[in-house]
């Protein structure tokens, strides 16, 4: 292990100089690094995953990785796709209760009916029977599903209130996918990191859809939910749809002082910012250690090889480490030059891996399957 050692001035230095006698050495605290060789040894968390084979294969081979996982079914239109999304998720929790957490996600269908909270509170109260610890809400709330006039709901719309007040009540967290990363609102020759992704899924690209909600209007329907629900648990996925400045991020996170974000598909964009300014994204990254969770965003389809399900995650997993842990070069897909690492420390990437998402989740790691 690589060991740095950094002067730290303490409040009461300041006084001890102002006594007569010679100030004592200022203390040192040792800031301790992981290897890229120690993500071999340290248990993680994949804190935005969707694990959704047929079998706990994936997961049984991730334990050699030592990754542990939030594992999601998110939202579908088709209510077939939506059905094995969470038939799924509820497999691998049965495959290994002490390795996922499941989080499920709630139909929209019937909205306009006056008992749909009702039935979708007793939705997911039968989750929770089966083990579900989580909720997630995605941005088809805000960008695709309509009421029967014809009206984007939004995700402060009073008509959710009952239902994250029985979240409240019962102590279950919410993860929240909510509007996109900031370039989908750009022209493509404009975007850095999501081009990709925008020019294969034009109906999301909100730049050709002006007629609907800003970028800004997804935000702030965002931050209605949280102060319509204060006692909310939340974490932003995504790092909140925050991802391009690290100095919104910050705001946000001092707005919201309960609330945490997570990476997932964005820790590019984190890349982006540090190489325009390393040491601004190490200090973000050190200031909020306790707020922030590392996710990807990885899928496992039901019929996907294992093979190479798990050799991609290993690519991403290593990598990200590599970005995280360590001060080494790492390649970016979309940058032309090679990033240094943030070499967080050691604490730091405890918390980053593995410590804050036990905290969200501190019931849901249930022992071994027998
Ligand atoms: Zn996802």
């Amino acid at each position: 292990m690589k060991k740095l050692f950094v002067p730290v001035l303490l409040a009461f230095a300041v006084a001890a100089c102002q006594r007569t006698e010679a100030p004592a050495a200022e203390p040192e605290i040792v800031e301790e690094h992981y290897t890229a060789a120690d993500f071999d040894s340290v248990d993680k968390v994949d804190f935005h995953a969707h694990i959704h084979a047929r079998d706990g294969e994936f997961v049984d081979r991730a334990r050699e990785d030592r990754f542990r996982f939030v594992n999601i079914a998110t939202h579908a239109a088709d209510p077939d796709e939506m059905r094995t999304r969470h038939e799924t998720v509820f497999t691998q929790l049965q495959a290994h209760p002490d390795r996922v957490v499941a989080v499920v996600s709630f139909p929209m269908a019937g909205w306009d009916d006056d008992d749909w909270a009702e039935r979708t509170i007793r939705y997911l109260d039968d989750a929770f029977e089966q083990g579900a610890a989580g909720v997630k809400v995605w941005k088809n709330i805000g960008m695709e599903f309509r009421d029967e006039s014809g009206d984007l709901v939004m995700m402060d719309d009073p008509g959710f209130d009952p239902i994250f007040a029985h979240l409240v009540e019962k102590g279950i967290p919410v993860i929240g996918h909510l509007g996109e990363p900031r370039e989908c609102w750009l022209p493509v020759e404009e975007m850095v990191i999501h081009k990709g992704y925008f020019s294969t899924h034009p109906e999301y690209h909100m730049y050709l859809h002006p007629e609907m909600p800003s970028y800004e209007d997804q935000l702030a329907a965002r931050d209605g939910l949280l102060k319509r629900n204060p006692e909310l648990r939340f974490a932003g996925a995504h790092l909140a749809s925050l991802e391009w400045s690290v100095d919104e991020l910050a705001a946000f996170l001092d707005r919201f002082p309960g609330v945490m974000v997570e990476t997932a598909a964005r820790v590019p964009d984190l890349q982006y910012q540090s190489s325009l300014d390393r040491e601004k994204v190490r200090a973000f990254m050190i200031e909020y250690q306790d707020r922030i969770a590392y996710g990807t965003d990885l899928t496992v389809g039901p019929s996907a090889a294992t093979e190479e399900a798990i050799a991609a995650a290993r690519t991403r997993w290593r990598s990200d480490w590599r970005y995280f842990a360590t001060d080494l070069p790492v390649e970016v897909g979309r940058l032309e030059e090679p990033v240094q690492g943030l070499n967080l420390p050691k604490t730091v990437v405890d918390k980053l891996y593995r410590l804050n998402a036990e905290r969200f989740f501190p019931d849901a790691w249930g022992p071994p399957a027998s």
